[in-house]
């Protein structure tokens, strides 16, 4: 991956200053719709809810924040991924008459306050929140990447990054407003299905971001990075980390898709680069 010298200037806020301080409880947050979408939640997304619910409020004290020089080369390499979704996604939506309304990223370090998903822990791995049209990331998720799940090579940051810009676009999309709905009416098991669908879309919006580098972005791609992604997207499969984790696999409580369709999907948005292909809910194997 050919990145460094390439454009930065992307949309992003850093929080990496704002932590410790005092923790103050935080009541329900009854009537805000809280939907945190994840690379992997790995397990019961009801429980991460309840987590938030009684999560906590960081009354952050701001200090500066010091980088030591891989921090400050993987925020340059994070800046330059976010700004090219911005430009790639600018582009697209351009073409269909649409304006593209550009999301933060938020790089924070352990905790922080999101508005309207309750409280954003690095456990979680990195998300985006659409109340507030934001995208999570703690930068040491890149070392959880390589070391826990397998995921290595610089692409598989900048894949995850856009898996969250995926989720992003179907916020603006008006996809997520329906899935949200849909959740209400169905059982577990069957939102579970409408997950994966949701899921499956972003990494396949992610590799539509891959194929229209070249065009839109001064990073060059290599061969070895596709297949960097496609293993990443391979390590967060439900059915991988679920034989991770407990050494078993339950299809009916996937909630992302397995190693197999996530790749598909990224691998299909990677060779057409066409946003109208990505119908992960018309699918029939997805049903
Ligand atoms: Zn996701």
């Amino acid at each position: 991956m050919k990145w460094q010298g390439a454009r930065r200037g992307g949309n992003i806020e850093d929080r990496r200053g704002m932590k410790g301080g005092k923790k103050l409880a935080l009541g329900g947050i009854g009537g805000i719709i809280v939907l945190i979408i994840g690379l992997m939640m790995g397990g019961d997304p009801n429980q991460i809810l309840n987590q938030l619910q009684e999560g906590t409020l960081n009354a952050s004290t701001d200090t500066e924040y010091v980088s030591t020089p891989e921090e400050e080369k993987l925020f340059e390499f994070t800046d330059v991924v976010v700004r090219s979704t911005e430009d790639v996604w600018q582009a697209i939506f351009r073409k269909g008459g649409l304006e593209y309304p550009i999301p933060t990223t938020i790089i924070y370090q352990e905790g922080t306050q999101t508005a309207g998903c309750g409280y954003g822990e690095s456990h979680f791995g990195p998300f985006y929140c659409p109340a507030d049209q934001k995208i999570y990331l703690d930068l040491s998720f890149n070392k959880e990447l390589a070391e826990k799940y397998g995921a290595k090579g610089e692409f598989a940051l900048a894949y995850v990054i856009a898996h969250e810009v995926g989720h992003h676009v179907q916020n603006v999309l008006g996809t997520l407003k329906e899935t949200n709905e849909m959740r209400k009416r169905l059982s577990e098991k069957e939102y579970n299905k409408i997950s994966v669908m949701t899921e499956l879309q972003a990494d396949f919006y992610a590799g539509v971001w891959a194929h229209n580098l070249k065009k839109y972005s001064d990073i060059e791609l290599t061969y070895q990075d596709i297949i960097d992604g496609m293993r990443a997207a391979a390590a967060v499969g439900d059915d991988h980390l679920q034989k991770q984790a407990y050494g078993k696999v339950n299809p009916e409580s996937f909630t992302h898709g397995t190693s197999e369709q996530r790749v598909y999907w990224f691998k299909k948005g990677y060779e057409t680069g066409d946003i109208n292909l990505g119908n992960t809910f018309n699918d029939p194997t997805l049903r």
